[in-house]
């Protein structure tokens, strides 16, 4: 694969793109065929109260029948959710037929405890079989899930508990991440001790990994549960499309983390028409991503979408180096998958190591690996590239949108992705750049606002949970009065129709007048052989306004045992950004750690980089994966 090549379009993804556009009802009627519907819809949109969109009005249907029910037909004992644990050395595949079964066991449950239609259910998972039970379970009955990422602090816990206001909370005794067990219990504990709101009932799925206390009259086992209620049947409920499916928080790496709430038919269809058009679903066949259910990518392609495309799922607990970096193409080999989907954060950690633990196995099965979440650099798509040589394709969205806003999209016509773009706008997406000032389209390769004009597709956010105020004034004020949502980052399209993100609004360095973003920098800075991830910020600077400061994870630490040899790769890395960009993006310092602040899900804090850099509080900390990281910023920049 070329990584340059100019696209040439046959025209098939063109057209279907400025149909998507010019006539979105006719389009996403087409679509809705994907799903299976108990009532149909009486109309395709109602977009009558912008810039809220409400899609397939009248129409009833439902996720779990989707992702389950309508595939026992045909597909009963095809595997549906593939369980691969290098945690706890176990595996186990669940066929459709057994998924169907432990989901109206979970309903069940559900059930006795009180669970009605409307009521949330916090799920507080490791990534083992019962959370996705419990998902499609509250989908199957009508129960809006918030699943919040297994482990977190409970502070972070208890502000969700308090937002969604759970009746039911289902979590484990224990996670265990690279070997070492994290008891969940005692954290969910202090969570509704902490909150104000308290759930009715706790479900707890012990796993033997960690002893704890149980509340009398609150806390119920799952596997005594689910001896009494083996046989249990439990009919779908059917939804109204608009209904609520599920709320989930977005990672917090701006700051406090927001509610997105999401729909139940317009999100089946954008998930359904997404596996065919841009991750080349196949039914049959295994799709494998590596996120966990705590975040987006998890909700739509770990669980809802494969299984909806009648795919099986794997559902993998464990890191991608442990036992060593071969484990994923382990997986590729041994279950056939024929998708993956991962971040440009574990590829980076894979990069550390040797690329012929990645060579080792058959990955004949395996069409493309699919990659979110933040920028992926020139480099480090080179380097995944040459080391599996399969097609690598960068994809790129937000919680809010649940599926994918840019991305070259195979499924319709086979366009060569460039590395480092995202791709070109998805169907369905009526992407732009526009200026922030004056809210016009930029020209090619000028720089603005990657903007959506409303109303948002199907799949998108339908508000901000509880609060419709924050949802208008958060997404859609940025380019009033034209109904336009602002995804808050900063990007170019070329003269091929390609989008570049070069970082987060607030992330834009303003040296001495000129704009720069942090991303452009630390593409540059990436491409030194020497380093293995950068992050860059703006720091105040009394002459030019701000300047770029960089932090480095090296590939080898030997030279920062050297003040010379430290000082020396420095330099030579400002050269780099010197004669890649010019000498106005050269970062006043490239300080070297062995570890950068990063969310849970894998994105990195610069905004708290850029808050200890300049002396003032780090902010909302609570997604925060290491917070010793933070200290290694502090002394780094002291020095
Ligand atoms: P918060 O909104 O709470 O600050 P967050 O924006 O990190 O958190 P997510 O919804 O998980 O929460 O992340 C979406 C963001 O991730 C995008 O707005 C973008 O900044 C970044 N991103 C996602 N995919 C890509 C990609 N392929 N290339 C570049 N950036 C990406
Ligand atoms: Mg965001």
């Amino acid at each position: 694969m070329s990584s340059n090549k100019k696209y040439q379009s046959s025209g098939a993804y063109q057209n279907l793109y400025e149909e998507s556009i010019r006539n979105p009802k006719g389009f996403w009627a087409r679509q809705a065929e994907l799903i299976d519907w108990h009532k149909p819809f009486d109309k395709v949109l109602d977009d009558s109260r912008p810039p809220f969109a409400a899609w397939y009005v009248g129409g009833e249907t439902n996720l779990c029948y989707n992702a389950v029910d309508r595939h026992l037909a045909e597909r009963a004992d095809q595997a549906a959710l593939i369980y691969v644990s290098t945690e706890v050395d176990q595996e186990r595949t669940y066929t459709f037929r057994e998924l169907h079964r432990e989901v109206q066991i979970a309903a069940a449950m559900l059930q006795k405890l009180g669970v009605k239609k409307g009521d949330r259910v916090l799920i507080y998972m490791p990534m083992i079989p019962q959370a996705a039970f419990a998902m499609l379970a509250c989908a199957r009955i009508g129960a809006i899930h918030s699943v919040v990422f297994g482990g977190f602090a409970s502070h972070s816990l208890a502000s969700r508990i308090d937002d969604a206001k759970p009746t039911v909370i289902v979590s484990a005794d224990a996670g265990s991440r690279a070997g070492k067990v994290v008891a969940y219990k005692p954290l969910l504990d202090e969570a509704i001790e902490r909150a104000s709101h308290k759930p009715a009932k706790v479900l707890m799925v012990n796993r033997g990994l960690s002893a704890f206390q149980s509340v009398a009259g609150r806390d119920e086992d799952y596997a005594s549960l689910h001896v009494q209620l083996k046989d249990a049947q439990v009919p779908v409920t059917w939804l109204k499309s608009t209904d609520i499916s599920y709320i989930l928080y977005t990672s917090g790496t701006t700051g406090k983390p927001k509610g997105v709430q999401r729909d139940v038919g317009g999100y089946a269809v954008a998930l359904a028409a997404s596996m065919k058009h841009v991750f080349l679903g196949e039914a049959g066949k295994n799709f494998f991503a590596t996120s966990d259910i705590g975040w987006v990518v998890g909700h739509s392609y770990i669980v809802y979408g494969p299984l909806m495309a009648g795919m099986g799922t794997v559902f993998y607990e464990g890191v991608p180096i442990r036992p060593d970096a071969g484990i994923w193409w382990k997986i590729v080999q041994d279950h056939q998958v024929s998708v993956m989907f991962s971040a440009p954060t574990a590829v980076r950690v894979l990069k550390k190591q040797d690329q012929s633990l990645l060579r080792k196995y058959n990955l004949s099965s395996l069409k493309a690996l699919f990659l979110a979440g933040e920028p992926l650099d020139e480099t480090t798509a080179q380097w995944i590239s040459d080391a599996l040589q399969k097609p690598i394709i960068d994809n790129y969205w937000q919680t809010e949108t649940g599926w994918p806003i840019l991305c070259v999209q195979r499924g319709i016509e086979d366009m060569d992705p460039k590395f480092g773009s995202p791709g070109v706008p998805v169907f369905g997406f009526n992407v732009n750049v526009l200026d922030e000032t004056t809210a016009q389209p930029c020209k090619v390769n000028e720089k603005g606002v990657v903007a959506i004009e409303g109303p948002l597709p199907p799949g998108c956010m339908q508000t901000v949970w509880g609060d419709d105020e924050r949802f208008v004034k958060t997404y859609w004020s940025s380019f009033k009065p034209r109904q336009v949502y602002s995804t808050f980052d900063w990007g170019i399209r070329d003269e091929d129709g390609y989008f570049f993100i070069l970082g987060r609004t607030d992330d834009v360095i303003n040296v001495a007048g000129h704009r720069l973003g942090t991303r452009e920098i630390e593409e540059s800075i990436s491409s030194h052989p020497a380093v293995a991830e950068v992050a860059v910020v703006g720091v105040a600077d009394q002459l030019k306004g701000q300047v770029a400061m960089a932090f480095a994870i090296l590939k080898t630490s030997d030279v920062m045992e050297s003040p010379e040899k430290a000082k020396a790769l420095e330099a030579d890395i400002m050269k780099v950004v010197d004669s890649q960009l010019g000498a106005v993006a050269r970062p006043a310092r490239v300080h070297f750690v062995n570890v950068l602040p990063k969310t849970r899900s894998g994105k990195l804090l610069r905004r708290s980089i850029q808050a200890i850099c300049e002396g003032r509080d780090p902010g909302d900390m609570t997604t925060i994966e290491d917070p010793a990281a933070l200290e290694q910023i502090k002394s780094a920049v002291v020095h």
